[in-house]
Parts: C-alpha cells; sequence; structure tokens
C-alpha cells in the first residue's frame, strides 16, 4: 500500500545527515530542530502557531483539553473514520455523538452535524478524510451561529486546501479554531516513527496547549495545568524538515496516481472513483473506490491472487465498535456509513508509484469487469 523504502532512498543524504546532526548534539528533547520544524510547518500552513506532540492521537486529545471540556459535554464527529476521533472523546468522559458523512466525499454531512446540535453540544470535529477537506465553510457558519468550537482532524490531509466562495483559500487544518494532525510515517507527512501537531491562530490557546504538551508547565516544575507528556522527538522534527520541502511534490506524485487510477477506472459499471469536492484539492492519503453490487471483497481477492495489495478503510463503522457499545447505537442507526463500510476499497497510493504499476494495478481490475 505504500513504499516508504524508495521515498527514503531518494532522500537519503538529506535525511541521514539531518538524523546524524541531532545525534552529535544529543539533544533529544526539545531539542533547537523542534522549534525550527515548527516554525517552517508554521509558514507553510500560513498560521502562527504550531506545537507539535507525540502522535495525532495525542494532538486531538490535547485540544480538547485545551478547550475545557468537560464530561456531560458532546462532540459531534463522523462515524466514518479512524477511531482516535472518537478514542480521546471517550478518555475525557465527553460524549461523542456520531453522525453520518457524505456517501459522495466520505466527509462528514453538514446536514447530519445540524440535526445533531443540543444545548450541551461543544465541539465538533470534521476529519478530512482520505486528503480531501470537509466542507468547511457551512460548518464552520452552523458552528459560529451556535457558538461550537470546531476542531479539525487534518491527520490525512496536510497539504490540503480548502477554497471559500469569496475566494480565501486555507490549508487543512488552520480553519477551526484549533488543527490536528499526526505524522504517523503513511500520512502524506510522515515521519520515522510517531509524531503530531496542534496548530491554532489564537495566541493564548497556543500558550496553553504548549503547556499542556509539557506538563502543564510554563516554568520548569511549575504546573499550572493538567498535562501529559507529549513531544516530537528532535530526531523525528530533523526528518520532518527535510520532507516538508518536498510535501507539495508528494502530494502531486499522488494526484498523478490518482489520475491514472480515475483514466483506467472511472467508466467501469459499479465502479466509483473518489468524488472531488469543488472546494478542496484533493492529496490522496488514500484513493478510495465504492464497489457495488456485492462486489467488493471478490475484487479484493483477485488483487491479492495477483499480489496488488489493497485495503478497506474502515471495515467496522464506530458506532458498530465493541469498545463503544455502551453509546447504545443500533445497527440501522447510522445506514450510510453501514454501506460505506461494504463497498469502499483503497489501492495501492505513495509516492512512488511508477505507470508499469499503475497499469498492472487498472489492468487486473479492468479484467475482472470485462
Ligand atoms: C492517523 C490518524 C489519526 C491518529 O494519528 P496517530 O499519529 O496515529 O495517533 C487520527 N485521525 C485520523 C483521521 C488519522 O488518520
Amino acid at each position: 500500500m505504500v513504499d516508504l523504502r524508495s521515498q527514503y532512498e531518494r532522500y537519503r543524504a538529506d535525511i541521514d545527515n539531518a538524523i546524524s546532526g541531532v545525534i552529535s548534539s544529543t539533544a533529544f528533547i526539545r531539542g533547537p530542530a523542534v522549534r525550527q520544524f515548527e516554525e517552517e510547518l508554521q509558514r507553510y500552513l500560513g498560521i502562527s502557531h504550531v506545537i507539535s506532540c507525540a502522535n495525532g492521537t495525542d494532538a486531538l486529545q490535547i485540544a480538547m483539553m485545551a478547550l475545557g471540556l468537560r464530561p456531560g459535554d458532546e462532540v459531534i464527529t463522523t462515524n466514518f473514520t479512524f477511531i482516535a476521533t472518537v478514542e480521546v472523546i471517550g478518555l475525557l468522559g465527553l460524549t461523542p455523538v456520531l453522525v453520518e458523512p457524505d456517501p459522495g466525499t466520505f466527509n462528514i454531512s453538514i446536514e447530519a452535524v445540524r440535526k445533531a446540535i443540543t444545548s450541551r453540544t461543544k465541539a465538533i470535529v470534521p476529519v478530512h478524510l482520505f486528503g480531501q477537506c470537509a466542507d468547511m465553510e457551512p460548518l464552520l457558519a452552523l458552528a459560529n451561529e451556535h457558538g461550537i468550537h470546531v476542531i479539525e482532524d487534518a491527520a490525512q490531509a496536510t497539504g490540503a486546501e480548502y477554497r471559500f466562495s469569496d475566494g480565501t483559500v486555507k490549508k487543512a487544518g488552520t480553519m477551526g479554531i484549533i488543527g490536528c494532525t499526526s505524522f504517523f510515517p503513511s500520512k502524506n507527512l510522515g515521519c520515522f516513527g510517531d509524531g503530531g501537531a496542534l496548530f491554532t491562530a489564537d495566541d493564548e490557546l497556543a500558550a496553553l496547549i504548549r503547556s499542556i504538551t509539557n506538563h502543564g508547565m510554563k516554568i520548569r516544575y511549575y504546573h499550572d495545568h493538567i498535562g501529559v507528556n507529549s513531544r516530537l522527538d528532535t530526531l523525528q522534527a530533523a526528518v520532518l524538515s527535510v520532507k516538508l520541502r518536498h510535501l507539495d511534490a508528494f502530494n502531486e506524485s499522488r494526484q498523478r496516481a490518482a489520475a491514472h487510477y480515475d483514466r483506467e477506472l472511472a467508466e467501469l459499471e459499479g465502479i466509483t472513483v473518489p468524488l472531488r469536492s469543488e472546494r478542496s484539492t484533493h492529496i490522496f492519503h488514500q484513493y478510495t473506490l465504492r464497489v457495488a453490487g456485492g462486489k467488493r471483497d471478490s475484487l479484493r481477492e483477485c488483487l491479492e491472487n495477483e499480489g496488488i495489495p489493497s485495503m478497506i478503510y474502515y471495515p467496522v463503522p464506530l458506532h458498530m465498535q465493541k469498545a463503544y457499545a455502551h453509546l447504545g447505537y443500533s445497527p440501522d442507526d447510522l445506514p450510510v456509513t453501514s454501506m460505506l463500510s461494504g463497498e469502499v476499497l483503497s489501492l495501492p497510493m505513495h509516492t512512488e508509484l511508477d505507470d508499469e504499476q499503475l497499469s498492472y494495478i487498472t489492468g487486473c481490475i479492468r479484467s475482472e469487469y470485462k
């Protein structure tokens, strides 16, 4: 599904150099490369604060802690996402309210959010799934109208851009009060282990987030808040600085691969290629088909027989996960998600796919559909 090795080989000299620089300095925790990377990412995103942390899941948790969310508060999020989003809501004793995605873009349905808002709703967490931004303009308007925070989960969309109706363009993660991302190795901007970050334009909130990531202290051993230990390793920051320079090129490679898939697969009866939102670029963290007519699993098997990996993101909707049975959803409560879970199939997607590989994959699918 991903080819991290070939990408590393291309930038090996720069990356090895960056890593050995950190090792020589022995500044492993909060070394200068961490602040340097944060500043580079600030410039890239066009936002005043980037605060790095240990992973994307922590970023979401820290965002909710910084906003002072309390047990009993409801947080609306999409039912069709990676578990991290809902996990931290549960960990903090908040109440997750799961809503349907739009079956076209796979992103949270604004209408579904509107219907789910109550007097206890304190935050909405849109996830920019598979590399394309959720429809932020109507979502932000809705949240503003009700005085609700918007925390963006941009873990799959670092570098994607959303265009507002007045022409303003903003990067994923810079539109809500706080944006969160992950630098897990396979993400569009990935490091060589775990990493994550929060983005905000709010100075006070940024200071609070920074303090929470470091045991709730500003001055060493004076703890003003209950915090966590969640820091980006200096080694990872050094790797990320090298890779950030190539992020736009990485995302373009993914878009080229997606265009190849589109060309070969769009006309096949029963296959729906990823819908492009009019407002967002798509940077293809995943290239995800919908396969109708109950043929998804047999197609997956055919691919497997030809040595082609594919994945189902996500096979079980959140409302059907055992750990969240206490929320009391029944299977039919969120039928769009259940339908998608039965139809989606993600094809190999990374920066190193060449035409030969892509043609081999699409040829295999086309021969199934002849
Ligand atoms: C990867 C991911 C996360 C979590 O990031 P980690 O760094 O693995 O903790 C959160 N949300 C979404 C949508 C993700 O894809």
